[in-house]
């Protein structure tokens, strides 16, 4: 069995992962629900943390 995994922020598929039979992954599958994990993409890591960096302006880490 496979899950999805798509970026939380964009939506962006990020590929699929073999994943393990739990009865929780089970179930979904009965109700013929797809399995979904969700992440963050490159991309939105990257936008978050300059996010980040943005908000605690004034300091210099370096
Ligand atoms: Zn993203």
């Amino acid at each position: 069995m496979v899950y999805e995994i798509k970026c939380a922020w964009c939506g962006k598929s990020m590929g699929t992962k073999e994943c393990e039979h739990t009865e929780f992954t089970l179930s979904l599958k009965k109700m013929g629900l797809p399995i979904i994990s969700h992440a963050i993409c490159p991309i939105c890591s990257k936008k978050a943390l300059e996010d980040a960096n943005i908000s605690d302006e004034g300091e210099n880490h370096e």
